[in-house]
């Protein structure tokens, strides 16, 4: 990493100055030069705001940030960026909290911010899908379509202030029956490496009228190519949404006991397997539902992890269970209710279980009127909020996390293995195990956050030394990510080694192809150009 002179900005490494300071004229002459963002306190919107392993605030810090406003600049960017061999980054809204927020893989990139590319290009009522630049957050769409009172329902995240793209191209997850986001998107429009542009699947038809309705296209379907990778700028993408129901059935189960587990599992997985249970339901341990009422001093004030005593009287003062589930059931009233019959007869099996369920005639009721009586809820029904940031203060007013996110069988035995092993190492590095389970149709998210103290130099360090004993012991039981923090990328893909790597190696291969000067996003996901393959990872 270089420092450049008297600042502390952080150049790419093996870039000379001069070239530097050149690309930064060029993108000036290309986008506008109030676009082109250079001065330290600026750029400071561009770090991790949870950097957290490292004390060196310029680990992955950008050395520029510069804000196109159409594919054409976008596309000026990447050419300069070739002419100079300047690594780039990319954001839409920069909001990946927990995963590096909006900082780049390598220190000293430049980060293309699309913030300023947010039109909202269409919604089609009839077919079910919008069109959006990256720029559109969730709280725009959702906006978008109240105020035309289109019957359309969008998915969202537990924050809403992210982008609707960036966030399914990071494979993101919402609460509604779409909340599978990546598998949502429908025909992109991106910018390669080299400045080309393509459209995917229908949209390489140039008089087509089926880009954002059948995903596939003609030949290999690419569209997953550009999702968690270093290959292409989306520039636009059509993304698929829900028919607004006419009933929306709010589900809230509470289980009793810790060794629960294995059967709420098993019959949540089974019952999503059969559209019983429709949307991406979520089990939550009891830390992870207390830590929502913000600072844990409240109600402990010690150091290291809070003995179970405390967790179990916040617990019941709360009228929560040891395991709690949530999910929706959604559509025409007779099938909504038979639907509530089944399910409370599954979880009837569980001693002890206590369902309870709100039914919302949809029809009946405004948006807002209907928002503010299901409170944090509303992610089910796709209304986009920020209640889920009060998690932050846990541990500290200025509190960060990082997401451990390994994926497993939606088996009850498998589940056990992993809340088992995560419970043990939170408590052995002096944290609560904040834990649960989000339910795919074959899979599960193991959702885990670990959340610490920024200002804590201890907390940051003890943080790291867990997330690595996480990714070692629980790759150990087969369990591997599905998403990583920037300081992470490669640990996180180590695991995936079959045939020596050889996926690795193919999307190398792919890499190099599409990207020979190796400028975009080098090391997003483990995948390194040539350039830094060869001497082993940052450098030229
Ligand atoms: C309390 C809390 C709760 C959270 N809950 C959730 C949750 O429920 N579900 C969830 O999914 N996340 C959750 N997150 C994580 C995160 O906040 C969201 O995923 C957020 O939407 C991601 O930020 P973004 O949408 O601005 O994407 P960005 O930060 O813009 O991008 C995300 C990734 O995609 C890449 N990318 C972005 N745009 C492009 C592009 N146009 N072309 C190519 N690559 C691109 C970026 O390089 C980056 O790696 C949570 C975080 C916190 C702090």
């Amino acid at each position: 990493m270089n420092v450049n002179g008297a600042s502390s900005r952080v150049l790419p490494k093996g870039l000379a100055p001069r070239d530097f300071e050149n690309a930064l004229q060029k993108f000036a002459v290309a986008i506008g030069d109030e676009w082109v963002i250079s001065s330290e306190n600026e750029l400071k919107n561009y770090r991790d705001p949870f950097a957290f392993a490292s004390a060196d605030p310029r680990e992955f810090a950008p050395s520029a940030a510069v804000k196109p406003a159409s594919v054409e600049e976008v596309r000026s960017i990447v050419r300069i960026a070739n002419e100079l061999k300047v690594p780039l980054w990319v954001i839409s809204r920069g909001k990946n909290l927990g995963y590096g927020g909006a900082a780049p893989r390598v220190a000293g990139s430049v980060t293309i911010d699309l913030g300023r590319m947010n039109r909202i290009l269409e919604v089609n009522e009839e077919l079910c899908y919008a069109v959006v630049e990256p720029g559109v957050t969730f709280f725009d769409l959702y906006e978008h379509i109240q105020g035309r009172k289109l019957k359309l329902w969008i998915s969202v995240p537990a924050l809403g202030w992210g982008s609707v793209v960036g966030n399914a191209l990071d494979r993101g997850v919402g609460y509604t029956p779409y909340g599978e986001h990546s598998e949502n998107i429908c025909g992109m429009e991106v910018v390669l490496p080299d400045g080309g542009l393509i459209r995917t699947g229908m949209g390489a038809l140039s008089h087509g009228k089926t880009w954002h309705s059948f995903k596939p296209g003609y030949g290999p379907s690419v569209d997953g190519l550009f999702m968690q990778s270093n290959f292409g700028i989306v520039t636009k993408a059509g993304i698929w949404l829900m028919p607004q129901p006419d009933f929306f059935v709010a589900c809230d189960l509470h289980f009793e006991r810790e060794s629960d587990l294995e059967r709420i599992v098993d019959i949540t997985g089974e019952l999503r397997r059969e559209d019983i249970v429709q949307n991406t339901a979520v089990l939550s341990n009891a830390v992870r539902l207390i830590s929502r009422l913000g600072a844990r001093d409240a109600w402990f004030a010690g150091g290291g992890a809070a003995p179970e005593s405390a967790v179990q009287a916040k617990l019941q003062e709360m009228g929560l269970g040891a395991w709690n589930l949530r999910f929706a059931i959604y559509g025409a009233e007779e099938l909504a209710e038979a639907r509530l019959k089944i399910a409370k007869r599954a979880y009837g099996a569980v001693a002890g279980a206590r369902f309870e369920s709100k039914k919302w005639d949809v029809r009946a009721h405004g948006a807002e009127e209907f928002t503010a009586a299901i409170g944090s809820e509303s992610v089910q029904a796709g209304v986009p909020s920020l209640f889920a940031l009060e998690v932050l203060k846990y541990r500290g007013e200025d509190g960060g996390h990082i997401g451990f996110s390994p994926i497993l069988a939606p088996s009850g035995k498998e589940a056990v293995k992993l809340a088992n092993l995560a419970g043990r190492l939170c408590r052995e590095h002096g944290f609560d195990y904040y834990g649960g389970f989000s339910f795919g149709f074959r899979h599960l998210w193991s959702v885990m956050m670990i959340l610490y103290d920024k200002k804590s130099d201890e907390h940051r360090a003890q943080a790291d030394r867990l997330f690595r004993r996480l990714v070692k012991e629980a790759g150990e039981l087969g369990f591997a990510e599905y998403r990583a923090h920037v300081e992470y990328m490669d640990l996180v893909g180590d695991p995936y080694d079959f045939n020596g790597h050889a996926l690795r190696r193919f999307t190398e291969t792919l890499k190099d192809a599409v990207d020979p000067g190796g400028i975009l996003a080098p090391g997003k996901q483990g995948i390194w150009p040539k350039r830094m393959r060869e001497n082993g990872g940052q450098t030229q």
